[in-house]
């Protein structure tokens, strides 16, 4: 792949308008002039542009009246063409308004992908043709959301994916910022369609935005914010019907001391429980490979180990319209492992809150879980990470939740501050850099940081739990009125009446947290509190680790290749944890890090 400034003595931007902004004929050329006009600041200009308004879903809706399940390759090459419209019309605005633009789909740019249709990752795309345009004083106005696989068919990268055009031309032509034209005027502390109340934020960091972006804030494809994390391009947010600054998001934000800074909604979610597994190393890898083969993005993975030992629950969440898909993935490996799927459960919505705060600070969950408990929310399936709680709730109280949360933390008394577009101190990776950042790998490959062993902690496990609002609250307000900092929690699915509650704390503060946890299960009625002084916590840390499926899944395989059986689970974007037993820490780091040694950094 080559990879250069397109000129290095002028700026270079990209512009990405989507579907609202392009919405119309006066949309269009009010678009067209935005870009114009940036071209006679002295810039060089890529538009990126989406499907007209709502074409893409009349495009899906069409082919649907036709086939139930149409053939993912022939959506593909339907939906395509709703961008296709889109550039067209684009160039023409600009002839209109006297300057020159050529527009071009995405295997005309040179923007190959993998074949997995309607949801392609980017491998690589080349920068002549695009380069050589901008030199000659065009505007180059590119389709968003496709590219072309090895044999020329079409692939479009996902609902949203036009953002991961546009931010993934910005990393390979170096561009010195990425524009994202919308419909609102930045990156709210949660969808403002959902609640009013949301503030807009000014800064947001490439791993809130990416937590955020993936838990459901829809105003980012999750993908584009892993491009500007890894190419180090400075991402704005901003309304396409005004001139002000919006949102940036970038590697330093500046967050004001803010514990959590936002909320976010995935309303569609379903939950699915295979009982039975047999608890023995590799189980849980023959139920994921088969999902992860197809794609499924397998979120909120629990486990919990049956009083006898032999048989474990697993529950896992995956987008509610991959059911099927799911169902049938995984059928050969029931029947091989003799375990049994639950009737799936596609009433659920999951509840989160993104904050770097949250490494430092205790204190959010339990926050968290009692304003719930207060509101009457049961929460089926709970999971952290270092910066981010989740739980799982019923989809009519989905909404209630997001803002009881988002109103606990105070998102909604954020005061206006004046935006920037000025980004400090940031320059475009060099063709160099960006080429050693790839080091023979696909644009979207994954790329892992780090991979490190915690053995200092110790696991507390709370069981049976019954399934009503206010247990979770209580036994973390105790915990942590006891001077406890509890790092991981996973609440896991042991049936509709019961749950387990899992967390794990510093060896030094274990007795003082059983001791609490014995109290909680008393005062409930729980079966009881088992635990295990002596855990390793395994973490592997990258970038996009939820979206690329086969993180989690390489880790079970490698896991139970060595004969290592797993504790606990907990996935996040930026981050896979698993806690197993103790004496088993440093096999676990190796067997990880070679499973992993292609991917790491
Ligand atoms: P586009 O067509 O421009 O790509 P999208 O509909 O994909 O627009 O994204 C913009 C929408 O994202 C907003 O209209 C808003 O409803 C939604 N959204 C979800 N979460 C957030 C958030 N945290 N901040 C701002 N907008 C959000
Ligand atoms: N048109 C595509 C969609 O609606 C891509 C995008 O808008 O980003 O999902
Ligand atoms: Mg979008």
């Amino acid at each position: 792949m080559s990879i250069n400034r397109a000129n290095s003595s002028m700026p270079l931007v990209v512009q990405k308008f989507g579907g609202t902004s392009v919405a119309d004929s006066q949309k269009i050329l009010a678009a067209a002039r935005k870009a114009v006009r940036a071209q006679q600041r002295g810039n060089q200009v890529v538009v990126v542009v989406s499907a007209m308004g709502k074409n893409t879903d009349t495009l899906i809706g069409l082919a649907n009246e036709i086939n139930e399940r149409p053939p993912a390759r022939e959506m593909d090459m339907l939906l395509s063409t709703g961008e296709q419209v889109s550039v067209a019309l684009m160039a023409m605005a600009i002839d209109s308004l006297g300057a020159k633009g050529v527009s071009l789909t995405g295997g005309q740019i040179g923007i190959k992908t993998d074949s997995s249709h309607t949801k392609a990752r980017i491998n690589s795309i080349s920068t002549e043709r695009v380069k050589a345009l901008l030199d000659d004083g065009n505007i180059v106005i590119a389709a968003g959301f496709q590219g072309v696989d090895d044999n020329l068919n079409i692939t479009t990268l996902g609902r949203g994916g036009s953002d991961t055009t546009a931010v993934a031309l910005a990393a390979v032509l170096g561009a010195d910022q990425c524009e994202i034209y919308t419909d609102v005027d930045g990156v709210y502390t949660t969808d403002p369609r959902v609640l009013p109340e949301a503030c807009l934020v000014r800064q947001v960091g490439y791993d809130e935005m990416l937590e955020l972006a993936s838990l459901g804030a829809g105003v980012l494809h999750s993908r584009s914010v892993e491009f500007g994390k890894k190419f180090n391009v400075p991402i704005h947010v901003r309304s396409s019907l005004s001139d002000v600054p919006g949102s940036l998001i970038v590697d330093d934000a500046e967050t004001a001391g803010m514990v959590v800074s936002g909320a976010a909604l995935t309303k569609d979610e379903a939950m699915l429980s295979i009982v039975n597994v047999p608890d023995v190393p590799g189980a849980i890898h023959k139920i994921f490979a088969p999902i992860a083969d197809k794609k499924i993005t397998v979120d909120m993975i629990v486990q919990n180990a049956s009083a006898n030992g032999e048989s474990t629950t697993i529950s896992f969440t995956i987008p509610k319209d991959e059911i099927d898909d799911a169902k049938e993935a995984v059928a050969g490996a029931l029947e091989e492992l003799g375990c049994e799927l639950m009737p799936v459960n596609d009433n659920v919505s999951k509840v989160s809150v993104v904050g770097m705060g949250m490494a430092e600070k205790s204190g959010v969950a339990n926050r968290m879980f009692r304003r719930l408990a207060e509101g009457g929310v049961n929460m089926n399936i709970i999971t952290t990470s270092e910066i981010k709680v989740s739980a799982l709730v019923s989809r009519e109280v989905a909404r209630d939740a997001l803002r009881i949360v988002h109103s606990e933390f105070d998102l909604d008394k954020i005061e206006p501050t004046p935006g920037t577009e000025e980004v400090k101190e940031r320059t475009a990776l060099s063709p160099e850099e960006v080429i050693e950042r790839l080091r023979g790998l696909g644009m979207e490959d994954l790329t892992i940081d780090e991979i490190t062993l915690d053995d200092t902690q110790s696991l507390v496990i709370l069981t049976k739990v019954p399934n009503k609002p206010g247990v979770a609250a209580e036994l973390f307000d105790q915990v942590a009125a006891a001077g406890v900092f509890v790092d991981m929690i996973v609440q896991s699915h042991a049936s509709d009446d019961v749950a387990d509650i899992a967390f794990t704390v510093g060896r030094d503060d274990f007795d003082r947290a059983v001791a609490k946890t014995q109290a909680v299960s008393d005062q409930f009625g729980c079966e009881g509190v088992s635990s295990k002084r002596e855990i390793a916590k395994l973490s592997v840390s990258g970038v996009g680790l939820r979206s690329h499926t086969g993180v989690a899944i390489g880790m079970f395989e490698a896991l139970g290749s060595a004969g290592i059986n797993l504790d606990a689970i907990n996935t996040s974007e930026v981050r896979v944890n698993v806690i197993v037993d103790g004496s088993a820490g440093k096999a676990a780091e190796k067997a990880l890090k070679q499973q992993f040694a292609s991917s790491l950094r």
